[in-house]
């Protein structure tokens, strides 16, 4: 059976392993990443796209009820510090909540998802490295530095 008449009968193999590829892609980032947004874990889910007819797979948050591509847990780690301890705010103008703490640690997770990845240490699949990261490490880092600036202002 040559290809052009797989064809003619709607069988598409580049099609098919594309999606396929993308499925994949999809479960690796649903068992490894969290949500951006809350930090939880992911889940897969079929959504019908009434538009468009189809349904098509894609990587769910649970907990805030939205498709969500994920980032890695170190990211977002690192991020949640950075808005609760260093207490950055991409959003000034918006009143404290909830929301837009999980808005500006999004915010944060995407910044270093786009730095990682434009070195070279992040792809699709994952870091390219294994990375050493804890909150214990973060937070006695910080507290360093600041036992610094302290000793710093006596002399
Ligand atoms: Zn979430």
């Amino acid at each position: 059976m040559s290809d052009i008449s797989l064809a003619e009968m709607g069988i598409n193999f580049r099609e098919q392993k594309e999606q396929t590829k993308r499925l994949q892609m999809l479960r690796q980032r649903a068992a490894r990443c969290v949500c951006r947004y809350c930090g939880n874990p992911l889940s897969l889910r079929k959504i019908t796209y009434a538009a468009y007819d189809e349904a098509k797979i894609e990587i769910f948050c649970e907990h805030c009820g939205r498709i969500e591509f994920g980032t890695e847990p170190e990211i977002y780690q690192v991020a949640q510090y950075f808005i609760d301890e260093i207490q950055y705010d991409h959003y000034p103008n918006l009143d404290e909540s909830v929301r837009k703490r999980r808005m500006n640690i999004a915010m944060i997770c995407d910044i270093l998802n786009w730095g990682f990845k434009n070195t070279g240490l992040l792809q699709a699949e994952g870091f390219t490295c294994s990375i050493a990261l804890d909150e214990d490490t973060l937070t006695e880092a910080f507290a360093i530095s600041e036992s610094d600036l302290a000793q710093l202002d006596k002399e």
